[in-house]
């Protein structure tokens, strides 16, 4: 069984958890889920979900608890991330915003709540690099990833990329979990 770790210090967390097992299963495995809240338990995870949220929320608490680090190493040992909305947006090289300090797991550069300005949430089908049926993807407040350095684009929506894969991490400006489709997470995790 895999070991699975939801950073869970503000935001949603169970949907990552059922999405975690249910892209396991399909693809023959079992997942133990660990919610984490302190540091410690990251150097045992297989692979880790950072949820969406309020970034400068998680962004604070990761660092005052001392998992930031540890997903530094997680990342450096080549194991799988999946970062979502907020959870990108602290992944991300920059935030252009103070109050989050960026890990730089993904060579990409984000905006904070610049993504869909007339509405604030939708929904939208994507085509995504790697999956052959298009996508549903709830955006909530989203980020705009405005640059992409060393990145590979997954999907754009509106001619702007919102899926970006960096080595083990896959970043998306969208929430994944909040739909009953655990294909995202298949591919961070298993890689189709
Ligand atoms: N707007 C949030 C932020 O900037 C992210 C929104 C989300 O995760 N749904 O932190």
């Amino acid at each position: 069984s895999l070991n699975a770790g939801v950073i869970a210090v503000q935001g949603d967390v169970s949907e990552h958890a059922d999405a975690i097992r249910q892209a396991a299963t399909a693809h023959g495995e079992t997942a133990d889920v660990t919610e984490i809240r302190q540091s410690g338990i990251v150097p045992d995870c297989d692979l880790l979900c950072m949820p969406g949220g309020e970034s400068t929320a998680i962004s604070r608490l990761l660092q005052s608890e001392e998992i930031a680090p540890e997903i530094q190493v997680h990342v450096e040992a080549g194991k799988p991330v999946l970062a979502t909305c907020a959870g990108l947006i602290v992944a991300a090289a920059d935030a252009g915003d103070d109050r989050v300090e960026n890990l730089g797991l993904l060579d990409v550069t984000v905006e904070r709540n610049a993504f869909g300005r007339q509405k604030d949430s939708f929904e939208a089908p994507l085509s995504v690099t790697g999956l052959s049926e298009p996508f549903p993807s709830v955006f909530i407040r989203a980020p705009l990833i405005s640059e992409v350095g060393d990145a590979e684009v997954l999907a754009e929506w509106d001619g702007r990329p919102v899926a970006v894969r960096d080595g083990p991490v896959v970043g998306t400006s969208f929430h994944p979990e909040l739909t009953p489709d655990s294909r995202i997470h298949g591919l961070a995790f298993f890689g189709d």
